[in-house]
């Protein structure tokens, strides 16, 4: 088939975590870079790629809904359009899933998905032709994720990700500048360095390679351009990091270390490390080193066995931190996981409401917090524009708010573009979002 008369549409549609995301962001880069085409609707498309998540239970439930909610829309049959899995879903369920999902044209589990082209053309008969081979991604905002590695080998007895996405793998630097370089150039001014546990990045590479070594490259490298790294286990937070951070006005003052819990036994059962007491002596590190800090962290609530005591002691925990931003969640049972396994199982409704009474206690320590900037001139990264009855309003975030989970700055009647870096004043704040006013 002459490729020229090849218009095979493909849409893409992205559940889950930032992680996907990124591999969508390749996946439709890598179709954009050959004769057949992307398009943003579903309603327009021959084929349909859901990038799923299947993390926990939840989230496969709300893939699942999204699969068979495009497998029964009569357009979308009318028209023949097929549907392609790609992502988690795949990589956990495998065989099983492909045998549920009868009607499902084809899968691409995470570790396939730079075989999308191959997979169009079997299901098309159009003979794939790539147009840019090895092209870098496009960039969709002015702010984007770069993995620096996928998988992991830590084995949190509650977590399917290693099952997922495999043992862990760094991406050289090469690589990752190489990305970051082509991502600057289309004008991105904010990357975010994201991976299962950044701070072991290297360490199966050849060569002395570590977090500090690529992290300080990208920053000196590309000065202007604001660095965030997420996902750093705590035991990953050395001193040299922190002198990073404190020399590079570009890498943002943000830590993002999931604790998951604070009691020595819960921790150990979790297969992870640490103490109410190791956790408070490594914040108060960070923040005598660093005071200008802002730190993140995941909670899970009701771990198999966690009784009103570890549970106590956990809020304790939190009330003395003073994170500015938590994460809780209520611990979901996973099949093939050793916790999940456990029969000490704590009832959903004792999960979700030890869930909900970290949430509030968190919400109510980083609204203070919140409170407390207000005065406090910062630089913000303008994201969007809104226009309201009489006014355009612009939207962006500061060092210290990671995109879509951290709130952001609206700066009423201020012109520019996406991607200016502006100098306001906050000057109110409602919840996690703030009121900025532009300094000239
Ligand atoms: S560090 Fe633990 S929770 Fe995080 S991906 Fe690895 S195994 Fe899962």
């Amino acid at each position: 088939m002459d490729s020229e008369e090849v218009q095979i549409r493909v849409a893409f549609v992205t559940l889950g975590c930032p992680k996907n995301e990124v591999d969508t962001n390749r996946m439709r880069t890598l179709v954009s870079n050959s004769n057949y085409r992307v398009v943003d609707s579903v309603e327009d498309a021959d084929l349909i790629v859901v990038n799923t998540c299947s993390f926990i239970t939840e989230a496969t439930e709300e893939s699942l809904d999204v699969i068979f909610e495009l497998l029964s829309d009569d357009d979308i049959r009318a028209r023949g359009g097929r549907i392609i899995v790609a992502g988690c879903m795949p990589a956990r369920f495998g065989k099983d899933l492909q045998d549920e999902l009868s009607e499902v044209a084809g899968f691409l589990p995470v570790d396939e998905e730079d075989r999308i082209l191959e997979l169009i053309e079997r299901l098309t008969g159009a003979p794939a032709v790539s147009t840019a081979p090895g092209v870098m991604r496009a960039a969709e905002s002015c702010s984007a994720y770069v993995k620096i590695s996928d998988g992991c080998d830590r084995f949190c007895s509650y977590c399917t990700i290693p099952f997922i996405r495999g043992r862990y793998h760094s991406r050289t630097l090469e690589e990752i500048a190489d990305e970051v370089a082509s991502l600057v150039s289309q004008g991105v001014k904010e990357i975010i360095l994201i991976g299962q546990d950044t701070g072991v990045w290297g360490h199966d590479l050849e060569g002395e390679a570590d977090l500090v070594g690529l992290v300080g490259h990208l920053c000196g490298r590309f000065d202007d351009t604001w660095f965030r790294i997420m996902y750093l286990q705590p035991e990953g937070i050395s001193d040299e990091l922190l002198d990073l951070f404190a020399h590079s006005p570009n890498l943002c003052k943000y830590l993002d270390i999931p604790l998951q819990h604070s009691n020595a036994r819960i921790l150990h059962e979790m297969n992870r490390t640490g103490s109410s007491e190791e956790f408070l002596s490594v914040l108060s590190n960070i923040r005598s080193k660093i005071p200008s800090i802002v730190v993140r962290t995941t909670i899970i609530a009701g771990f198999p066995g966690e009784t009103e005591a570890d549970f106590a002691e956990l809020r304790e925990f939190l009330e003395n931190a003073e994170f500015d931003y938590v994460g809780v969640f209520a611990y979901s049972q996973e099949d093939g996981t050793r916790a999940g396994e456990r029969t000490d199982q704590v009832p959903e409704s004792i999960r979700i409401a030890r869930a909900n009474n970290l949430r509030e206690l968190c919400d109510t320590i980083s609204f203070a917090h919140n409170t407390g900037r207000i005065g406090q001139i910062v630089e913000v990264l303008i994201e969007d524009f809104e226009e309201t009855d009489d006014t355009i309003e612009a939207i962006g975030r500061t060092q210290f708010q990671a995109p879509e989970i951290d709130g952001a700055v609206h700066l009423p009647k201020v012109a520019g573009e996406p991607g200016d870096i502006v100098c306001c004043r906050l000057v109110d704040s409602f919840c996690y979002e703030y009121e900025g006013e532009l300094l000239q």
